[in-house]
């Protein structure tokens, strides 16, 4: 097994699982969190255990210029400036409004501060242009003027970026040993996949019990199970996983809303709920829908009050901000 991919470190150590014993008063069962949303910097989250191996095979392949396909307020894009600021590299975000403009400062706050204040290259495309199209032009312009380009895979979910979550789900299993938690659910936000593909191997290599509940904030159910069980299968063959027990991919895509960026009712009473009982703060785009997921699972009976929940903050601060108008 070709174990050791080469890796830079961006998520700094292992996050903690903390019991939120206000929450879970409120809603019934226990909840416990993953701070994902604490570790490394540029606003942390969960793609910085992603982009460790995939800026590891970068500068592996003596790349210097990172591309990727984002939006102005894409936390992708944002921890993607940051790292490379961090190790010295350029970076290149391919930017459309991949979300309808939420109101006046929607291109300007946010994560779209962030990485204005980190002197990101953005480069605007129209609605039409095609990512890949464009991001192959700028590589390029990047190769023309002596540069070695790199381009991200969407989401950072490709197999490298999918193992960060791999090494999540050992991190959380040995945390869960040694403090005795044993969660009968996980509640993850879902986009591109790659964290809850990692999840749903690393639990599956080590016989982990406890199911993961992909709450998604883009796809519908079909296209968001196809690429989480896809993602899955290859990690787990990378890890030369012999059994013949099926990994089991659950994604619920009942809680989008209207679409990806758009706000739900449910997601902005979470937002509010974690806020005041936990001090807690849950993004419009993607952990609020999670969490709403979760919320609504409680109240149909779904998990009991004597079930144990771990939820994984995977952070989106940024957008807690932007969209500062959709709380009322
Ligand atoms: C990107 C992101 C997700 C989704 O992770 P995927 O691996 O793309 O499914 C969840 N939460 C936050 C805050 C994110 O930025």
């Amino acid at each position: 097994m070709n174990e050791e991919y080469s890796k830079v470190d961006l998520f700094v150590g292992d996050s903690p699982i903390e019991f939120l014993p206000n929450l879970s008063k409120h809603l019934g069962p226990k909840i416990y969190v993953k701070r994902d949303d604490i570790g490394g910097r540029a606003g942390g989250g969960n793609k910085l255990r992603k982009y460790e191996r995939i800026i590891g095979d970068a500068l592996e392949q003596k790349c210097d210029t990172l591309i990727i396909a984002g939006h102005y307020q894409s936390n992708a894009s944002r921890a993607l400036v940051g790292a490379a600021c961090q190790l010295g590299l350029k970076s290149i975000v391919v930017c459309k409004e991949l979300i309808p403009k939420q109101n006046e400062s929607f291109n300007q706050n946010g994560n779209a501060l962030l990485m204005s204040l980190m002197d990101a290259e953005i480069v605007g495309i129209k609605q039409e242009d095609d990512y890949q199209e464009e991001m192959n032009k700028i590589a390029e312009k990047v190769r023309n003027s002596g540069g070695t380009p790199y381009i991200i895979p969407f989401g950072g979910s490709n197999l490298l970026g999918s193992l960060g979550y791999f090494d999540c789900a050992n991190e959380i299993i040995e945390q869960c040993k040694s403090n005795n938690i044993k969660p009968d659910y996980i509640f993850v936000a879902t986009g591109s996949g790659g964290t809850q593909s990692g999840l749903v191997a690393g639990f599956q290599l080590k016989s982990f019990n406890t199911k993961v509940i992909g709450v998604s904030v883009l796809h519908n159910k079909e296209a968001g199970t196809e690429i989480v069980d896809s993602l899955t299968k290859e990690i787990l063959a990378a890890k030369e996983y012999k059994s013949t027990n099926k990994a089991e991919v659950i994604v619920d895509d009942n809680f989008v809303g209207a679409g990806y960026g758009i706000p739900t009712k449910k997601g902005i009473d979470a937002i509010k709920l974690l806020a005041k009982t936990e001090a807690l703060f849950l993004c419009p785009v993607y952990t609020s829908k999670a969490m709403s997921g979760l919320i609504s699972y409680i109240e149909k009976g779904d998990i009991k009050n004597s079930d144990t929940v771990l939820f994984i903050h995977t952070s989106g601060m940024p957008l807690v901000h932007t969209y500062f108008d959709k709380y009322e």
